[in-house]
Order: C-alpha cells, then sequence, then structure tokens
C-alpha cells in the first residue's frame, strides 16, 4: 500500500532528515531530495506507482552518501605497480605527515628567518639538508623546490639557456607518461634544442662537435621509462663534464627518480642517485619529491650555487614555488634520510619496495577464504607468484617477485564476469584496484600493509558482484 497520494514538499522532507543536513549540509541534501522527488514524479508519469516513504528516504540517503562522499578517495593500490603516478605515487611517512599537519594547522617560519627576525627564504628550509646529504655539506652546493620535476626542468632551461642551445643525444629525448617530452619542454623554455647522436648510439664526439658559439649547456636525461638494448653506446656523465667544462658550459642532468640511498644495498636494482651525478661532474641535477625518493610532490634542482641563485631569479620561479604543506613533508622526509639505519621501515617506499615475497604470499593465504566466500561460486581464488613493478618510470626492465590473489570466474565465457568483479572491488567503500592479466582478476598484495589487513578483510562483505 502506497503511503504517498501526492509526492511531499521538498520542505517537507527535509525536515525529517536533520542528521543528514547535519553531516553533509543543506544544500548538498536539498539538491538530492529534489532529484529524489524528481524521478519519482517522471516515474509515475509513466504509470510506476509513487515510492513507499522509507523507500524513498532510503534512495535520499544513498543519494547524499554517494554525493557527501571526497572526491579525492583513499583506495588499496593492489596494481602491482608502487609508485602509480594515477594513484598518487609516494606514501608519506608518518613524520612526513605529521609534520605537514602541524604546518597546515599553525603560523610557520615558512619565510620568515627566527634569528633575525627578518624575511626568510622558503628554500633555505630544505637546502642545507639536501646539501648535506647529496654532497657531505660543500657550501659550494645549494637547491631550490619547485613543483615537480617537470618544472625543474622547464625553470633551468630557461633559467641558463633562454634564446641559446642546449646539447642532448638523441637516445634521450624521453616521453613521460602524458605530456612530458624534452623537446616539447625544450620549447617552452625557449631553448634551441640540438640533437646529437643516434637513437641507440651517441659518442663522445657527438657532444664536442655539437658545441658552438650559441651553446648554453650540455645535458643529460635519465631514460627512466624504457631501455635500449643491443648495439647501444651512451656517453657516460664523467667524460660529458669533462667535454662541458674544457667549454666552459654547465652540463645538467634530469635524474628522473632520484633516490638519496643505495638501493643496491636493499638488495634493489642500482638507480641513479643525485651524489653519483653531481660526483661525476654535473652541475646541476633535477628529479622528483615524489618517486624513489618517497617524499611529496616536488621538483628539486640540486648543485652548484652560483647556478642555483640565477635559476631563483628567474620570475618562473615564483610560478613554480611549492607551498608549506610540500615543504613541510619534503623537510620530514629528508630528515629520514639523515638516518639510514632505520630509513626501510619509516620510508614507505622504501618498505613497501623491499618487502619479501614470503611474507607478501603469506598475507595472501590469511586472505583467501574472505575474498573467496565473498565471490561464492562466481569465482575460484587463489594465491599465486606475480612480479610488481616500481613505477613511474623508474628501473622499467626490474620486476620484484611478489604475491597475489587471483580470481578467475567460473563462468564459461568468462569476459563480463572479469569486468563485473573488477567493477564491484571497485565500487567498495575503500575501492580496490587490482589488474587483469590472462583471463583473471590479479590483486598483487604489496601494497597492502599489515595495519591495512583488517579494513580490507572487513568491508569484502559489502562486495557485490553480480
Ligand atoms: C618522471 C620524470 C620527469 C617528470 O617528473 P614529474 O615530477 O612527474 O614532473 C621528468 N624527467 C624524467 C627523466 C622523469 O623520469
Amino acid at each position: 500500500m502506497n503511503d504517498f497520494r501526492h509526492l511531499p514538499a521538498v520542505d517537507r522532507v527535509l525536515a525529517e532528515v536533520p542528521e543528514l543536513i547535519e553531516s553533509h549540509g543543506r544544500q548538498l541534501v536539498t539538491a538530492c531530495v529534489r532529484a529524489e522527488l524528481a524521478a519519482a514524479r517522471e516515474g509515475s508519469k509513466h504509470g510506476l506507482p509513487l515510492p513507499e516513504k522509507a523507500d524513498l528516504f532510503a534512495a535520499i540517503r544513498r543519494r547524499a552518501t554517494t554525493a557527501g562522499r571526497a572526491n579525492l578517495r583513499p583506495v588499496f593500490n593492489l596494481t602491482g605497480t608502487v609508485l602509480h603516478t594515477n594513484l598518487g605515487r609516494a606514501l608519506l611517512a608518518e613524520e612526513a605527515i605529521a609534520q605537514m599537519v602541524d604546518a597546515a594547522r599553525s603560523p610557520c617560519a615558512l619565510e620568515y628567518d627566527l634569528a633575525s627576525g627578518g624575511r626568510g627564504d622558503r628554500d633555505d628550509l630544505v637546502s642545507g639538508l639536501l646539501a648535506e646529504l647529496i654532497a657531505g655539506g660543500a657550501p659550494e652546493i645549494a637547491a631550490t623546490i619547485v613543483n615537480n620535476n617537470a618544472a625543474a626542468v622547464l625553470l633551468t632551461l630557461n633559467a641558463l639557456a633562454q634564446g641559446k642551445e642546449a646539447v642532448v643525444s638523441r637516445g634521450e629525448l624521453v616521453e613521460i607518461g602524458g605530456a612530458f617530452r624534452i623537446p616539447d619542454v625544450m620549447r617552452r623554455a625557449q631553448v634551441k634544442l640540438v640533437e646529437i647522436g643516434t637513437t641507440n648510439r651517441t659518442h663522445a664526439k657527438d657532444y664536442a662537435e655539437a658545441i658552438g658559439p650559441k651553446t648554453a649547456l650540455l645535458m643529460k636525461v635519465h631514460t627512466s621509462n624504457y631501455a635500449v638494448t643491443g648495439f647501444t653506446k651512451t656517453v657516460d656523465a664523467k667524460e660529458i663534464a669533462a667535454i662541458a667544462h674544457a667549454a666552459g658550459l654547465p652540463f645538467i642532468i634530469d635524474l628522473g627518480s632520484g633516490t638519496l640511498c643505495d638501493f643496491a644495498a636493499y638488495g634493489l636494482p642500482p638507480e641513479p642517485t643525485p651524489q653519483q651525478a653531481l660526483a661525476a661532474g654535473a652541475d646541476l641535477v633535477t628529479f622528483s619529491g615524489d618517486k624513489l625518493l618517497g617524499g611529496p610532490q616536488a621538483g628539486l634542482i640540486v648543485g652548484r650555487r652560483e647556478l642555483i641563485a640565477k635559476i631563483k631569479k628567474n620570475p618562473l620561479k615564483r610560478a613554480l614555488r611549492v607551498g608549506k604543506m610540500t615543504l613541510a613533508a619534503l623537510e620530514a622526509t629528508l630528515r629520514l634520510y639523515c638516518d639510514p639505519d632505520r630509513l626501510a621501515e619509516r620510508l614507505p617506499t622504501l618498505r613497501l619496495l623491499t618487502r619479501p615475497a614470503n611474507e607478501i604470499a603469506a598475507l595472501g593465504q590469511r586472505l583467501l577464504p574472505d575474498v573467496q566466500a565473498a565471490l561464492g561460486e562466481l569465482a575460484t581464488v587463489s594465491v599465486e607468484d606475480c612480479s610488481s613493478q616500481i613505477g613511474s618510470g623508474a628501473l622499467p626492465v626490474e620486476r620484484l617477485p611478489s604475491a597475489a590473489l587471483v580470481i578467475r570466474p567460473t563462468a564459461k565465457r568468462s569476459g563480463k564476469a572479469l569486468l563485473a568483479i573488477e567493477a564491484a572491488f571497485r565500487r567498495l567503500p575503500r575501492p580496490v584496484i587490482g589488474y587483469v592479466r590472462d583471463a583473471a582478476y590479479h590483486l598483487d598484495l604489496r601494497c597492502l600493509e599489515a595495519g591495512e589487513e583488517a579494513s580490507f578483510r572487513a568491508q569484502l562483505v559489502a562486495l557485490q558482484p553480480a
């Protein structure tokens, strides 16, 4: 039996949902009430009965809950890619989160020199730490921080080579996922790119012969997201530095990722560091804050003090500078590197990359019964070996042994069932993102840490794959 002869007015409905208004705000709830009433009216025009009162209110509640949720929501990254650009790259250490929260909540000495009471420089918050970590505190080394590494490259090129030429090997004209291509960035920086060598081979004499009256600098780009193998030749940084310096030119390296620690010491594939780049003779290095460094999104430019000073005077620096939240997280992250013994335990990026495969497989075995129960007859679940990747272009060829929950639909033509299962995991309160391979849905458990096991398990009851 239907409660409504006519649909109630918006205000009458609103009067009955004070708790929704309290949680989500009057404007949002009003919009939801209007939308549900309009849907009911539309249905009734097409001969459907008006909804039961309880159903109407339940629909309003559902709509408000969905609309009131944050758009930028936490998810479970079970894609097997640790530094996943679309999922926000590096997770911050607790120390970095705490310093960010402090900076958000209170006034802080962002550009204020507490010793003199005069104006400070925001780069000074991390410049000394970076010089210490990268160059043993050498006084001629300084740093400046911008929004991301793409900005770091743009600013560096514009400040040092506007209207002039920069020499880069053809084998290093990389495109980083999305819209970052070295030749395009050069053009926007108003620098003329001089390409040398061929795709697979570049020689020292190619650099030397490219230098002319208009040359402003030599540049090396770390080919972070692909590898050229076979008949190849690159010129190492030391040699390029010598050629540049003989001509009185600066040599800059875009490292892309750039970790401050020795990956080999953690059993990881070696990755070039800014320390090595400067030691090899680079005058400046640029790298990302949120790739292997494990910090916030930022672009770090580190190197010779007089070049950094020139970069800081460029008007683009003001447009590309970072805010206090970024600097808070970056400072705290860099401080963790001052205590290498505890780094792998405190820095999530390194902790996740070094997680042993047997520990991940054991987690899979613990979760398997619950995942199988949530899927019922729809699929069979097993724990299988898989390989994770580092992501964000770092070490594209290397794989890290890991373990995944592998979900295979039981239906004969399983394509649709697979999509339905994938979508159901994405609809969970905290969406779960895996990947499909070989007609199976994979959940690589490398990035599901112990502290999250319970919440992952608890929400499985809400899984609705049908
Ligand atoms: C990732 C990367 C960039 C871009 O860095 P963002 O921090 O994403 O802007 C530039 N150069 C190289 C070589 C990279 O790997």
